[in-house]
């Protein structure tokens, strides 16, 4: 129950149904973001856009994607952070400019959007959105470079901040990840096309085979001569976002290269051991507490249950009777199993705590459900600052755990005991020998790079 999505990319070429195997990689990265998605295709003529607001399964039909011909596409599963939820704030953004027509799709959040912003328009640029995609599309445009190419690499060298791009024209597809790699972006092999995904669980659904990361400050230029690659700004120490494996990841994905199921049961076995209890059942807070509670249960040899039921099929609002007045909240997404819970000492799991409200009605909901103890163990340490870096989150004096200790902490929840896993742990999980390999500043404030409102 941590922070909201992200966005999720999806791009191949050269591939004979670029716009269905799109299709199939953003159903694969719905979890990233179920605000909007949208599919832009090239055939050598002119690109094809279509998107809209909702969820994948629902924009996109048979005709619409014979609509997105040709042997190359980009894909884009949306949460909206800059921009709003609105159609226009959709991904891909599709322009026409110098270097003829140009989509792009983003996953991440630009930290210098506000003066990139206020320079451009001064220079005469309009923009139809607040989305800072639409700043990446000017900057290219208004490059003083002769090709696309060198126009994306003179682009890059002025936006900062965190940004996973895949950008299509007639001729090239290109695969960009910051130089600190906030955000994810994977490749992989189908058949000639070479393809790339946020994460590897859309490879799985349309058969590519994984091949490697798009390395931190890494652009991987595909096109009619074949795949090379370019470092194009200094290299710098990588940060890449320690939330992915944490939460917003699903645990089939390999993340960094690393399987998020294993980094997850990881976290919940050194939580048990940091934080032992006696009780009766392992409970997860469904879905992203799965892993976790998994192995918490077998570190601390207690049985784990599925003692909460998560209804997969609400989508974000949902209509309440006039009348009530009680808010469903919660209830309508979580349902908990009388049966198991009724008499027992309860280890919940979850993998996160924002602003504590969502943990403290599950674990009124666990009690009012019959359990005799309810024990909450966090598989994160304390979430204490906002994320810049293109995750929706609460301003930090909304978040608990800025202005609270570990006791206050329970007693807003209402736990009988607290318990979060410590960012040395985490770090152990991740493999971090020095602790300076992934981005932990929404635990720790240590920003890589501050974001303007910040300086
Ligand atoms: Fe990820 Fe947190 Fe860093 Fe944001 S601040 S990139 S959520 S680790």
């Amino acid at each position: 129950m941590g922070f909201k999505d992200e966005c999720g990319v999806f791009g191949l070429w050269p591939e004979l149904e670029a716009s269905r195997q799109t299709y199939l990689g953003l159903y694969a990265l719905q979890h990233r973001g179920q605000e909007a998605a949208g599919i832009c295709s090239r055939d050598g003529v002119k690109l094809h856009l279509h998107k809209g607001l909702g969820y994948v399964a629902d924009i996109f039909t048979e005709a619409t994607l014979d609509r997105l011909p040709g042997n190359g596409a980009i894909g884009h599963t949306r949460y909206s952070t800059t921009g709003g939820n609105v159609a226009s704030a959709a991904h891909p953004f599709l322009v026409e400019g110098r270097f003829g027509q140009l989509a792009l799709c983003h996953n991440g959040n630009l930290t210098n959007t506000e003066s990139l912003r206020k320079r451009l328009i001064q220079a005469g640029q309009v923009f139809s959105s607040p989305s800072d995609s639409e700043v990446i599309l000017a900057l290219i445009n208004r490059a003083g470079a002769a090709t696309l190419e060198e126009a994306v690499m003179e682009a890059l060298g002025q936006v900062q901040g965190a940004y996973s791009l895949l950008i299509l024209t007639q001729d090239q597809l290109l695969a960009v990840r910051d130089p600190h790699g906030f955000r994810p972006l994977a490749m992989a092999q189908l058949g000639e096309a070479t393809v790339f995904s946020s994460e590897t669980c859309a490879f799985d659904l349309v058969g590519a085979d994984y091949v490697r990361e798009v390395e931190p400050g890494e652009v991987v230029i595909v096109d009619a001569q074949g795949v090379h690659s370019r470092f194009p700004q200094p290299r710098v120490r990588p940060k890449p976002c320690v939330f992915e494996h944490v939460y917003f990841a699903r645990p089939d994905s390999l993340v960094y290269g690393q399987s998020v199921m294993a980094t997850r049961r990881d976290m919940g076995r050194l939580l048990a051991r940091r934080h032992p209890v006696a009780a009766d059942l392992v409970v997860p807070v469904p879905d992203s507490g799965v892993s976790a509670a998994l192995g918490f249960a077998e570190a601390s040899g207690i049985p784990f249950e599925f003692g909460l039921i998560r209804n997969h099929y609400v989508g974000r609002t949902f209509i309440e009777p006039r009348q009530s007045i009680r808010s469903f909240g919660v209830k309508v997404k979580l349902n908990p199993v009388r049966e198991l819970l009724k008499g027992k000492r309860v280890v919940l799991v979850d993998d996160s705590v924002v602003r504590g409200t969502t943990s403290r009605k599950i674990v009124q909901m666990v009690r009012a459900a019959g359990a005799s103890e309810v024990h909450m163990r966090i598989s994160s340490p304390p979430t204490t600052h906002s994320c810049f870096y293109g995750i929706d989150t609460p301003s930090r004096d909304q978040l608990l755990a800025s202005s609270r200790d570990l006791e206050a902490i329970r007693e807003f929840i209402g736990a009988d005991t607290m318990g979060y896993l410590t960012l040395e742990d985490l770090q152990v999980t991740m493999q971090d020998h020095d602790g300076q390999s992934f981005c932990y500043a929404c635990f720790t404030g240590d920003y890589a790079v501050v974001p303007e409102g910040l300086t």
